[in-house]
């Protein structure tokens, strides 16, 4: 069943076009892989269906809901209630420690502070960072902060993660830690993946790929029948 889609999207930045004519059907529960060169409109694209940005032109449609066409309010409170987020390099907030980061959506949606620092905590724990839970982003290394900008978008238990190149600042060891947890995290909970990477031993973790190329949405073609 088709979860999340987007329909014949554009989308410019002053007179760079981003997308142009972008189509995309995310089914839910999968893994989808989003690839294609830098510059191509996967972020972009990201943003679009995660009610990030509105398109000019074009349908974002989720469970049967319009969100091109919905007010600010409306979309704040879907990504707040819906969506989860992992940026490029985690983008933790500076000034918090990784249990405050963690906690920051539950903070968002009303959870009270003891409650939502319990859940950050064992969000924590299930990715290895309980130790680490006190530090700031500082004090993390590359894949700590990663991991726990994944416990982040985790945390409130998103029906659509959104990660956009998650393992952008690692080296690939530490990437494929942290694909493993996005993965396994993402299946337990019976979350839908919309996962954007430009590397293809990334991608291996979806269940299937598209590839956006200059603001447009290519389907793989099968394999050849030999
Ligand atoms: P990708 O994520 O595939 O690298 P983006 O979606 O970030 O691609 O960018 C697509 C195009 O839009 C590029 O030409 C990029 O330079 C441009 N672009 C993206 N964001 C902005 C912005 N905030 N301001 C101006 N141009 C932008
Ligand atoms: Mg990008």
């Amino acid at each position: 069943m088709t979860l999340l889609q987007a329909h014949d999207v554009h989308l410019s930045f002053g007179a760079t076009p981003a997308l142009r004519g972008a189509e995309i059907s995310v089914r839910e529960g999968e893994i989808l892989a989003v690839m294609g060169p830098s510059g191509s409109g996967k972020s972009t694209l990201l943003h679009c269906l995660a009610g990030i940005l509105v398109p000019e032109r074009g349908e974002v449609v989720f469970a049967g809901r319009r969100v091109d066409r919905m007010g600010e309010h409306e979309r704040s409170s879907l990504r707040r209630d819906t969506f989860g987020f992992v940026f490029q390099f985690g983008q933790l907030v500076p000034e918090l420690n990784a249990e405050e980061n963690v906690a920051l959506p539950l903070l968002l949606a009303g959870v009270r502070r003891t409650k939502a620092l319990a859940e950050a905590r064992t969000w924590l724990d299930r990715l290895g960072l309980d130790g680490l839970r006190l530090r700031t982003s500082g004090e993390l290394s590359g894949g700590q902060a990663q991991r726990v900008a994944l416990a982040r978008g985790l945390v409130a238990r998103p029906r659509v993660l959104f990660a956009d190149e998650p393992t952008g600042a690692l080296d690939s060891l530490t990437g494929e830690q942290v694909m493993d947890l996005l993965v396994s995290s993402a299946r337990d909970e019976g979350t839908t993946v919309v996962l954007v990477t430009h590397e293809p031993r990334v991608a291996a973790y979806a269940d299937r790929e598209v590839v956006v190329r200059d603001g447009k949405v290519l389907a793989l073609a099968p394999e050849p029948i030999a």
